[in-house]
């Protein structure tokens, strides 16, 4: 048997066209431009890319982008003070802070300081705890990504057996949330898991999010089993050049799972189109306007 190969990239392109088209009749019936903040602190060369790429797309999509770059040494109360502004700042609806911030700044604080209404990466405390407690969140885009991708492929998750590898708070715990939330039977293994094998085999729903190139291979996988690779590694490839590839091994996982997501092009997309429905949603919600339907959790 060989997988059906779930189309990240096209989805979410189709997520984007909904954020876009929800965008313009916002503006339309109400005058109001949903607007991004993304703030970068140093010169990480990844995040640079990541904060390039959101700024092209928030404004592919008709919304506002607001950039600020800040050095590597930028200290916390200058950090605290441009996030006030922001929270404060009428035409902002999201605000998002790349991480990992350089190791002098005290990540939970800065989060924390944000305004949980425009916490577009659902990373503030208050999100995790209405995520947790099954109230509305602003929910991580990656998860939420994950959780649109499987709607779409089962339509009804409820009381399919679901296997989180990975515990992370930006993933795999808020990722075990959104499967309870559409009744799933949800396992969080992890680096201390015993015989992870043998749960995985358990899954009919499998999300690989460890950060390990290739670590579960298709024999892990129950036949006709939907797998939803978060991983992201660089590994060398032919020739010394460097090639993406998941934390699940692709080609014999393909053999035996019912779909899976590949790498490039499955997850990876989906996080920025969750971004920007993030930022549509959270200026619906801030001006008591209707939000798009299907854009969030
Ligand atoms: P993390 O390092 O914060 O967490 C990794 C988790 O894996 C930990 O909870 C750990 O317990 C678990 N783990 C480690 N070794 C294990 C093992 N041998 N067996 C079982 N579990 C093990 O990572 P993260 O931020 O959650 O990211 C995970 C992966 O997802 C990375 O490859 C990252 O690049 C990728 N990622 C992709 C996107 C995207 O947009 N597609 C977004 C976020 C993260």
């Amino acid at each position: 048997m060989t997988a059906t190969i779930i189309d990240g990239k096209a989805f979410a392109a189709t997520v984007r066209e909904k954020v876009a088209a929800h965008v313009a009749r916002i503006k339309d019936a109400a005058g109001i431009t949903p607007g991004l903040a993304v703030v970068l602190v140093g010169e990480d060369p990844a995040s640079q890319v990541y904060v390039r790429s959101k700024g092209k797309q928030t404004v592919e999509a008709g919304m506002a982008s607001f950039e600020h770059k800040l050095d590597a040494d930028t200290d916390e109360a200058t950090l605290l003070a441009l996030i006030a502004q922001l929270n404060a700042d009428p035409t902002v609806h999201g605000i998002l802070v790349q991480l990992p911030l350089p190791a002098h700044l005290d990540s939970d604080l800065v989060i924390n300081s944000i305004d949980p209404a425009k916490d577009v990466d659902g990373f503030h405390i208050s999100n995790v705890g209405l995520l947790g407690t099954g109230q509305k969140a602003m929910v991580p885009c990656t998860p939420l990504g994950c959780l649109m991708l499987l709607r779409h492929q089962h339509g009804s998750l409820s009381g399919l057996n679901a296997v989180v590898i990975g515990r992370s708070n930006i993933v795999g715990k808020p990722m075990a949330m959104l499967l309870l939330g559409d009744s799933c039977t949800v396992t969080v293994a992890h680096s201390r898991t015993k015989d992870l094998p043998a749960v995985v085999r358990q899954a009919d729903i499998v999300i690989a999010a460890v950060g390990r190139p290739e670590m579960v291979p298709g024999d892990w996988i129950k036949p006709g089993a939907t797998v939803i690779d978060v991983g992201i590694n660089r590994v060398e490839g032919e020739g010394g050049k460097t090639r993406l590839v998941g934390d699940v091994d692709f080609a014999s996982a393909v053999e035996v799972a019912g779909a899976i997501t590949p790498v490039p092009g499955g997850v990876g997309p989906m996080t920025i189109a969750c971004l920007l429905a993030n930022t549509v949603t959270a200026c619906c919600r801030a001006n008591g306007l209707e939000e798009p339907e299907g854009l969030t959790a």
